[in-house]
């Protein structure tokens, strides 16, 4: 009997073992089209540690701060808007764009530093599962600059309502946390690419819902 007993245990303890394995297999899958300009990176889709976009550009002075590199096809689109906003007067300009995975961990051990987890993990990724390692991904700032309060300038209505005609989406809406997994973020955008840009657009939905239903599909 006692033996029995014992098997059933042994059965159930595998049967636990393999299925815990196959969850966290499920989770976190390492991106296989990373120069895709739809490309997924999120806290469940990862970047391999040695990639970098071999398209990176230096963005002009006019356009950006210091030494911001971006990929050439979202480069020359966020040269466009930014041009373009300061006809009007206004002044968009980029406070973070392209990050190394090494960039990535320094900063994530920053914040862990100086807060708690939970707090850390909503507003920064931990490296190969942020977007700015794409090259497609930007931080911009208006002429309040400081672009944490880039929703209180008055670039931010024109960038919402314009951003998409140049192929960029905000990344992380207000709302959309859940789908997401981060907080709020007004000043991040991604590039991907005009035609994506107008149909995320027109249908209100996140990167991560696109892809969803790209699944079903
Ligand atoms: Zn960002």
């Amino acid at each position: 009997m006692k033996k029995i007993y014992s098997f059933i245990l042994l059965v159930v303890i595998i049967i636990l073992f393999f299925r815990d394995c196959s969850i966290k297999k499920k989770e976190i899958n390492i991106i296989s089209n990373p120069n895709s300009l739809d490309v997924l990176v999120n806290k469940f889709n990862k970047l391999n540690s040695e990639y970098i976009p071999s398209d990176l550009i230096l963005m002009p002075l006019k356009n950006s701060n210091k030494d911001k590199y971006l990929r050439k096809e979202a480069a020359d689109n966020f040269i466009k808007l930014s041009n373009d906003a300061s006809l009007l007067n206004y002044k968009i300009i980029i406070a973070s764009a392209y990050r190394s995975y090494e960039y990535q961990t320094n900063l994530y051990d920053d914040y862990k530093e100086k807060y708690d987890f939970k707090y850390t993990s909503s507003c920064c990724a931990q490296a190969g599962f942020s977007e700015h390692q794409t090259g497609l991904a930007i931080d911009v700032m208006g002429s309040n600059n400081d672009y944490h309060k880039f929703d209180e300038s008055q670039e931010f209505n024109w960038m919402i309502n314009n951003c998409y005609k140049y192929g960029f989406i905000l990344r992380y809406p207000k709302g959309k946390e859940k789908i997401t997994g981060f907080k709020y973020e007004p000043w991040h955008y991604r590039y991907v690419g005009v035609k994506l840009a107008i149909f995320l657009h027109q249908k209100n939905i996140t990167l991560e819902e696109y892809h969803k239903k790209k699944e079903i599909k």
